[in-house]
């Protein structure tokens, strides 16, 4: 079989390349070697996070692998039959558990039995999916592709102490993945702001959500404190979930030592009014994170499917070069109205 080469320092030029890589790599059986991993970023090569991914894709499909240390720049991944089971990795800092999930989820998606998963280490990071933008934005258009994923928070985990802790049971899809369009939210249902800020004195929370209400003209319905479980934090979060008909936004702004809570309140305002003024479906973290799965039900169904979104970032023409390397896939993207519109074409990709 081919082996798929990718190199790390195109596009984007982060982590998110060698996860849609070992991803589509354990799918597909498609051996890969990547060079220049996290080139464009100022450590290059596997972070505790990324080595992680590589230990965890190793550990699912009992892959044959070189370069699996901290700080490589270069990996070789030969995948071996994917096992459905049940895993548990732990990040072992404070890096992001829910970028692990994700390396390793298309591949048990597809598995022929459910799986679990227990994973330890952030689980809302910045530049990475919060647990809960997992949980209500993400796992909602999984199970509208076929796909249960059942994901319980059982402790945060902030940088820089770490120790969080999730788990996921991944149920595939029975009848095999089914692709649909998402090109409209749908009217607005529900808008709600939380503050996680564990360890931190209760002001915190209550200044942030109330810069937050004056700004948005919130309720105090509509601002929620969660309870904080023992030994949890320090850390501060603040998040905003907007419920649409057909799809769910999570916008999170995080809170660190010297910004003030009102400041951290109206990065988040701007970004939900940003959101808002757009008419895409999908945020601009949800388009890129959606791209893979989506085009795995569209090379398996045939056809094609597309959505909208409020933004085009690196990250996501990124993975489309990814995606396209490994899967006979073409996406077309082209800006229509106020928003840029993807679609997922099965056939071959286009050369590069
Ligand atoms: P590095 O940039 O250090 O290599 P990385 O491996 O942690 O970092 P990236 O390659 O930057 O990660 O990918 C980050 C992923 O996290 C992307 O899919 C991006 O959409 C997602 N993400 C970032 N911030 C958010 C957020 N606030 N909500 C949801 N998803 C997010």
């Amino acid at each position: 079989m081919n082996v798929i080469e990718l190199d790390g320092s195109t596009g984007e030029g982060g982590g998110q390349i060698l996860r849609t890589g070992l991803a589509l790599s354990m799918c597909t059986g498609q051996p890969m070697l990547i060079q220049r991993i996290r080139a464009k970023r100022a450590k290059p090569g596997l972070m505790r996070q990324h080595l992680t991914c590589v230990q965890a894709a190793v550990a699912v499909c009992g892959a044959r692998v070189e370069g699996a240390e901290l700080g490589s720049q270069t990996v070789v991944f030969e995948p071996g039959a994917v096992r459905a089971g049940d895993y548990a990795f732990n990040v072992g800092t404070a890096g992001s558990c829910t970028l692990v999930l994700q390396t390793v989820l298309p591949a048990l998606m597809l598995g022929a039995e459910p799986s679990r998963v227990s994973l330890s280490g952030g689980t809302h990071n910045p530049m990475a999916p919060p647990f809960h933008f997992l949980e209500r934005s993400f796992a909602p258009l999984l199970r509208r592709l076929g796909v249960g994923l059942d994901l319980d928070l059982r402790r945060l985990g902030f940088y820089p102490a770490g120790g969080g802790e999730i788990s996921a049971v991944v149920h595939p899809a029975a009848a095999g993945l089914q692709p649909f369009d998402l090109t409209d939210r749908g009217p607005l249902q529900e808008a709600y702001a939380e503050c996680f800020a564990p360890a931190l004195p209760s002001a915190v929370a209550a200044r942030e959500l109330a810069a937050l209400s004056r700004a948005l003209g919130w309720s105090g319905e509509q601002l929620r404190t969660p309870a904080v479980r023992q030994n949890e934090g320090p850390g501060n979060a603040l998040m905003a979930t907007l419920g649409y008909a057909h799809v769910n936004e999570v916008v999170t702004s995080f809170g660190e030592k010297g910004v003030r809570a009102e400041q951290v309140a109206d990065a988040l305002v701007q970004e939900i009014r940003a959101h808002q003024a757009s008419e895409g479906a999908l945020g601009q973290h949800l388009a890129d994170q959606w791209m893979l799965p989506l085009a795995l039900a569209v090379a398996a169904r045939g056809g094609e499917a597309s959505f909208t979104c409020t933004t085009m970032t690196d990250h996501a023409t990124t993975n489309i070069g990814v995606i396209e390397q490994f899967l006979p896939v073409r996406f077309d993207v082209h800006s229509t109205g106020s928003c840029p519109r993807v679609r997922v074409i099965a056939g071959q990709a286009t050369e590069r």
